[in-house]
């Protein structure tokens, strides 16, 4: 699934194409992945408006309109959006096809169809439970190493289970959590309240570092994550532990381990994470 990095790299793709655009029709080849308004609604209703900014918050992708209201898209699986000049031709897994006024249209695919969209005046996007409860963006001043620190002193759950919650920390899955604790040095099954304050210090910077580098790298391309150029990422080559179940440790050659954490496939190196 997408993650923090991949949909920040597809809302600069989409900074580069669509900002500016105005909508002229909306074509509905499956509109189960419509949660608000009805499909027949935002068929009728969008066109017409004009693309004039784009956000993201955690794995939620927003393309804000010039009437005060938004497009709201998340990904989930296997959700993509891909720009072209020209407009598209449909294809079995294209479900929503955004013609604009010159000829150029943006098409969502969803091959496993978990991704939802919304189409919903500013005001009240707060409808959109999961994304009015997330908690501070990783990347932004609102997270911080005090806030970490406190958010972990009484919790029983393991710590990759915490990184995990949406509410607790906007944006990580489950590379990038793996990834982060790595990085920090911190086995993820450790009690989250048994972090000394040295590795809540290293753990916030690790989450940072490898968020910040992978953006950099364009997300991670484990399957069939594709920008909004149809490019997939770059940073798979640069993953230190996961997916990399008994291959070496990027960072000291022992093979890495895998084990379930949190419900998920989890994979650490037995020597940097002690
Ligand atoms: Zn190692």
């Amino acid at each position: 699934m997408p993650e923090l990095p991949e949909v920040e790299t597809i809302r600069r793709g989409l900074e580069q194409t669509v900002l500016g655009r105005e909508i002229a029709a909306v074509q509905i080849l499956y509109g189960g992945n419509i949660k608000a308004p009805s499909p027949d609604e935002l068929q009728a209703g969008l066109p017409g408006r004009r693309i004039v900014s784009t956000g993201r918050r955690g794995k939620y992708l927003q393309l804000f309109m010039n009437d005060h209201s938004a497009l709201v898209i998340h990904l989930r699986m296997t959700g993509k959006l891909v720009f072209a000049e020209s407009p598209a031709c449909p294809d079995k897994h294209m479900h929503l096809i955004f013609s604009f006024r010159d000829g150029s249209c943006l098409a969502y695919t969803d091959v496993r169809k978990f991704g939802t969209v919304w189409w919903l005046p500013l005001h009240r996007l707060d409808e959109i439970r999961g994304m009015a409860g997330l908690g501070p963006e990783p990347l932004s001043d609102d997270f911080t190493p005090m806030y970490l620190q406190q958010g972990i002193q009484d919790r029983k759950t393991n710590i990759k289970g915490l990184l995990l919650n949406q509410e607790f920390l906007a944006g990580l899955g489950n590379i990038y959590a793996d990834e982060a604790l790595h990085l920090a040095g911190i086995r993820p099954d450790r009690p989250a309240s048994s972090l000394e304050k040295r590795e809540v210090a290293s753990l916030f910077h690790a989450i940072r570092t490898v968020l910040t580098d992978a953006i950099q790298w364009r997300g991670t391309t484990m399957s069939d994550y594709r920008d909004a150029g149809g490019q997939s990422g770059g940073f798979q080559e640069r993953l230190r532990v996961y997916g990399r179940r008994d291959r070496p440790c990027g960072s000291c050659g022992t093979p890495v381990c895998r084990m379930v954490v949190a419900g998920r496939g989890t994979h650490f190196c037995p020597l940097c994470q002690q």
